[in-house]
């Protein structure tokens, strides 16, 4: 079995993660243009994101449930710039049961249509409301340029939809869910992403306001790791969500939805990975700790003995460890090289001198502050050491990241700046707020308005671009995206 690596990152980012998403193991080509396999290795990544993110929707007293994938084409209609927005990317059924539907159906591209008809049916007095549901389920988007993860025509996610008696409730509740995407994000996968609003030209179709995270990936460009949306009265006057208030008249509610996706594992493979491969941050890894036996017969199986017990001691102290002994054929060189390329964060090399000496030898993925190259860790000490070491390279990771993407980022006043600084990282600007003059800066660089960001100082002035008055009372980042 030969393997070459996969192509650098730092030659060509494209090709480098097109490669290695296929070669960790993560996914595989689905049969039909623009799907994915996930594989185990990948969807052990995003069950661990599903886990943390389903406890926070529960714990904020949302209740799962599930509707259906057909959505009956004339519940799209019924909110104008909803449908005009997806139209593109839908999927339509015509035909089935050996026959021509009388109604086409559409393969949900999202659920607001639906879940907002029976919201209306559920829904009749204050007494009722908030209604907070949640479901996770696969949804299909026709993409045109599909890429593993980040674009696919089928992916999976979880989507919130929310009704609510006043705007007030409904805008909490929306930014409740930004804020949860925000901690699963850095708490949980390491990316230190920058909460805010979209611009009125980025928001989705059918919302009054839409909140975004934006993470920066090892090539400048952003990424849209989580979506929330204030929807205001828009679908409970297409699908007549309304409600008994204390006075007994009948009033609109005001809706929310959000979603998080399998897109988030693009985002981590981007924020982390390097020449070599995946970078796993610990909390995300389906593997945290992988023990490699060595030597040959009969050594072999005593360090693939002493390898099981150490295993045992790590998953007793809550460790995700693997024992890699069933491929004697390959020479640990290639295992060691292969176990980086997946994204391992720390590996624990098992000869006959370690067995003599009372050790284990421990590699990290990456150097940190914490250790550099390898270390030996006597036997009593592993189970006792590892967890923290685990959470010292979590840390390092959200770190580094955080000094990456501070290093791409910079406030630029002039539109020759500005293009200079799209082209590596993220701009800090004023901007008008036209979406006239946001297409034309799209139309120049390629860049778009990620988000106004929650945190940024207060700012005015004049366009980057137009000259004409800032808009928002803050700069806006623009940069390149996924
Ligand atoms: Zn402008």
């Amino acid at each position: 079995m030969s393997r070459e690596g996969v192509t650098p990152q730092s030659e060509d980012f494209s090709a480098w993660y097109n490669e290695l998403v296929i070669k960790a193991q993560l996914v595989d080509r689905g049969p039909v243009r623009g799907t994915m396999v996930i594989r185990p290795y990948g969807y052990r990544v995003w069950e661990l994101i599903q886990a943390d993110l389903d406890g926070r929707i529960k714990d904020a007293g949302h209740e799962n449930a599930c509707f259906p994938m057909f959505i009956p084409e004339s519940y799209l209609k019924r909110e104008a710039q909803h449908v005009e927005g997806f139209s593109p990317e839908l999927a339509v059924v015509t035909h089935a049961g050996g026959k021509e539907l009388e109604e086409p159906l559409v393969v949900r591209p999202t659920s607001e249509t639906v879940i907002g008809e029976y919201m209306a049916k559920w829904i009749d007095s204050h007494r009722d409301l908030p209604l907070l549901l949640n479901q996770w389920a696969n949804v299909v988007r026709w993409e045109m340029r599909p890429r593993m993860f980040l674009r696919t025509t089928e992916f999976l996610w979880q989507e919130g939809h929310t009704a609510h008696a006043d705007e007030e409730d409904a805008m909490r509740e929306t930014l409740w869910a930004l804020d949860a995407y925000e901690k699963v994000a850095r708490d949980l996968a390491a990316m230190p992403v920058v909460p805010g609003e979209k611009t009125p030209g980025e928001r989705f179709a059918g919302a009054v306001r839409t909140y975004t995270i934006e993470g920066m990936m090892r090539d400048g460009r952003a990424l849209q790791a989580g979506t929330s949306h204030y929807l205001g009265t828009n679908f409970a006057k297409a699908f007549e969500i309304d409600y008994q208030d204390a006075d007994g008249e009948l009033v609109l509610a005001h809706t929310t939805s959000w979603g998080m996706s399998t897109r988030m594992i693009g985002g981590v493979i981007m924020t982390h990975g390097d020449d070599k491969g995946l970078v796993l941050p610990p909390r995300l890894a389906p593997y945290q700790v992988v023990i490699v036996p060595l030597g040959r017969k009969e050594q072999a199986e005593t360090t693939a003995a002493k390898a099981h017990e150490v295993a045992a001691e790590l998953k007793a102290a809550g460790v995700r460890v693997h024992v890699d002994d069933k491929r004697p054929q390959l020479s640990p060189g290639f295992k060691f090289n292969d176990w980086e390329m997946r994204g391992v964060p720390i590996r624990l090399e098992l000869g006959m001198r370690d067995i003599d000496n009372g050790v284990v030898t421990l590699a990290r993925r990456l150097p940190t502050e914490e250790g550099q190259g390898k270390e030996a860790i006597p036997f009593d000490e592993v189970a006792a050491r590892v967890p923290g070491i685990l959470e010292d390279f979590q840390a390092f990771l959200l770190r580094r990241a955080e000094e990456f993407r501070d290093s791409r980022t910079a406030p630029v006043d002039s539109w020759e700046a500005f293009t200079a600084q799209v082209a590596q990282g993220w701009a800090l600007a004023l901007h008008c707020g036209r979406t006239a003059c946001e297409d034309e800066i799209k139309a120049e660089t390629a860049a778009t308005p990620r988000c106004i960001p929650a945190a940024g100082e207060p700012d005015s002035g004049v366009c980057v671009k137009c000259g004409e008055p800032s808009a928002y009372g803050k700069r806006v980042i623009f940069g390149k995206s996924y």
